[in-house]
């Protein structure tokens, strides 16, 4: 544990939800900072700044996108989105104004602490050097030679699906969107083209996952995007 804790600023109107994340919370390393408005967490994040943002999207004074919108690009803080069951369109836009992760109410514990985990280490992580190999769970990609393994053993790849991959890779534990995905390999111009994605996403499952119809690594994150697994299910 480090010496200064990290500050997670909870912006929850819900006052049974604070509760439960307060409880989840302590006791591991984490200061707690609360409050319940958006006006009041811009003025939290102004005074006194914090390490990650836990962010409700319904709120009394507004829509919790328009923080994350107020805060992107300048300001790189972690947040995770909590959203309602069922509201994909809330959690799309809040992943693609720049939220790092959503989660779906109810959540376990391990759950939250283990996305927090990962966006805490995506934030902190210095970018990668071009002639490094990535490895998630049997997966390593190598930049120089271009190559990927899957358990030791050679796949072929497009350069499409390598470029898929990579992106995944790179971002392992956080889901992406279609659009970000879309825009990121296919072009600004093809964000609107989610076919492009369901079929080089198959094909790159049949090339990784051992049971492509039931992906233990690249899984669906329905109405949203992708997430490749970083950790074994
Ligand atoms: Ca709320």
């Amino acid at each position: 544990m480090t010496a200064e804790p990290l500050r997670v600023l909870v912006v929850e109107d819900d006052p049974q939800m604070r509760r439960y994340l307060r409880a989840s919370l302590s006791g591991h390393g984490f200061a707690i900072d609360e409050v319940g408005t958006l006006a009041e967490a811009a003025r939290a994040l102004a005074d006194r700044g914090a390490s990650l943002v836990l962010l409700d999207l319904g709120l009394p004074d507004g829509d919790g996108i328009e923080l994350v919108r107020r805060l992107r690009p300048h300001d790189q803080v972690p947040i995770i989105v909590l959203s309602a069951r069922g509201r994909e369109l809330d959690k799309v836009a809040a992943l693609d104004a720049g939220a790092d992760d959503y989660l779906t109410k109810p959540f376990g514990t391990a759950e939250l602490l283990a996305r927090m985990r990962v966006a805490l280490r995506h934030r902190g992580a210095a970018p990668l050097a071009a002639d490094v190999a990535l490895e998630v769970g049997p997966i390593r990609i190598d930049h120089a030679r271009h190559e990927v393994t899957v358990g030791g053993a050679l796949v072929h790849l497009t350069p499409l699906e390598f470029q898929l991959l990579e992106l995944m890779a790179r971002n392992a534990g956080k889901v992406l969107t279609h659009r970000h995905l879309l825009r990121e390999v296919w072009g600004p111009g093809a964000v609107e083209h989610t076919h492009y994605l369901r079929v080089h996403m198959a094909a790159l499952r049949r090339k990784i996952e051992r049971d492509p119809a039931r992906p233990q690594w690249l899984v669906t994150e329905p109405g949203v995007g992708y997430r490749l697994r970083d950790l074994p299910p």
